[in-house]
């Protein structure tokens, strides 16, 4: 390992297993903790008090009394091109995409375009926390290009593919089944592995490609092991129709992904809302992992995910969270979290503070397996890392008067912080955001 160069001080907290199932030992937290960064990995992580005193001379040691340092946040699915359709009124999922998303990502033909949004979109996630990310490109390989050059420009690990559709979209946004296959190979080659980008084949859904274009993605995933698959599942109910109307030889909406071999551990699907028995045993049985987007799934009117059923012993899920950013409002995986609690009440259903904290970073890097690489503070681990502040807002500063746990300032956290709370990002160990608070 290369020498330490840099030190974060603060309140750390990291999991190193889910709080659901392992109770209290899954977490550690230091009250005065040092993360010793060297280059883009984590050294050391320990009391400040043991760590201080071993750092070689002049290196950088960041204080943050009072921040909470954590993992850097995790978005298992987020569509980049809808950065300019986010908040678009008075729609259910297929009108929506038809007169917004459809209609904006158009524009991803166009390099320079893509390329200034690709910066927009990364500098916000990084703004918010959000350190990897699941990522939709469009259709056009331009757009995916874009978006893995600037993200490697800032040495961001990320996930991301060119869409495919090569049906039931607008002529313009479409590819076909051979062009979408040569474009995402060429692509896989270009990126895949290439420093911390990693490349996701990424059929929109099954509505927008043919069974040949599904066939050519199944043969990009059997010559690529090592790379994702992404794509929307039972999301919507007159989605889940039309998928019915397109593949009558299906038994359900999960048997088309099936049948063209896109399940499996590395397979992402986003929504997974209104699921029958015998797709939950699909996704279970191949590893799959189902996607909560709950800002998105409240906005468009989707439905509700419910965890209980996705952790039936029976035919128990993977699942990770995801902001869906442009059908989801926000950004922010705090905001993200707030709406996921709202969602499971509704269902009598609830998410602690720590099991949420656990789901954006070790969780969602689980889901994607990559708790090998991130989601946790730990020596070898990428160095990836926010620092959150409770107080960021006076109602914030008010409320956390009368906190007096961890637990009470986290779901504080989750409940009424946003991108004010995040006073710092680093990316590969590199402080890539930083807000000064007021003292
Ligand atoms: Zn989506």
């Amino acid at each position: 390992m290369t020498v330490p160069n840099r030190a974060i001080r603060g309140r750390v907290l990291t999991f190193s297993d889910d709080p659901q199932t392992a109770g209290a030992k899954a977490h550690d937290f230091i009250e005065d903790g040092l993360v010793v960064i060297a280059e883009d990995r984590i050294a050391a992580v320990g009391e400040a008090s043991a760590l201080l005193g071993t750092l070689p001379d002049g290196v950088t040691v960041d204080s943050y009394p009072g921040g909470l340092i954590l993992p850097g946040f995790i978005d298992t699915h987020i569509h980049y091109p809808q950065t300019q359709v986010i908040a678009s009124y008075g729609a259910q999922l297929l009108d929506w995409l038809e007169r917004y998303a459809l209609v904006e990502e158009q524009r991803f033909g166009d390099s320079g375009h893509a390329a200034a949004v690709a910066a927009f979109f990364l500098d916000e996630l990084a703004r918010n926390g959000t350190t990897t990310a699941a990522v939709y490109c469009t259709v056009h390989p331009e757009s995916a290009e874009a978006f893995f050059a600037e993200s490697a420009r800032r040495n961001t690990r990320m996930i991301a593919g060119k869409v495919l559709m090569d049906r039931n979209a607008p002529a313009a946004l479409q590819d076909t089944a051979e062009r979408g296959y040569a474009e995402s190979k060429a692509l896989i080659e270009g990126w895949h592995g290439k420093g911390r980008q990693l490349y996701a084949v990424t059929p929109r859904f099954a509505i927008t490609s043919t069974e040949a274009q599904l066939e050519a993605a199944g043969a990009l995933l059997k010559e690529h092991p090592s790379c994702y698959m992404q794509t929307h599942l039972s999301e919507n109910r007159r989605e889940i129709e039309t998928v019915r109307t397109l593949f009558p030889w299906a038994e359900n909406y999960t048997a088309v992904y099936d049948r063209f071999g896109l399940l499996g551990p590395r397979a992402l699907f986003g929504h997974c809302i209104h699921l029958e028995d015998g797709e939950r045993r699909l996704l279970s049985e191949s590893a799959s992992v189902a996607a909560f987007c709950p800002t998105s799934n409240l906005f468009i009117g989707s439905g509700l995910f419910d965890r209980a059923k996705a952790q039936d012993p029976a035919f128990p899920l993977r699942v990770g969270l995801a902001t869906d950013v442009g059908g989801g409002t926000s950004y922010s995986l705090l905001r993200t979290l707030a709406e996921a609690y709202k969602v499971l009440q509704l269902q009598d259903q609830n998410l602690p503070a720590l099991e949420a904290f656990y789901a954006i970073t070790l969780g969602n890097a689980r889901a994607l397996g990559l708790e090998g690489k991130i989601g946790s503070l730990a020596p070898g681990r990428e160095a990836d890392i926010v620092v959150l502040d409770a107080t960021a807002t006076p109602a914030m500063a008010h409320r956390r008067e009368r906190v007096e746990t961890l637990e009470e300032e986290l779901f504080l956290l989750m409940t009424l912080g946003d991108d004010r709370a995040v006073q710092a990002t680093y990316i590969s160990g590199q402080r890539q955001h930083f807000q000064a608070g007021d003292d």
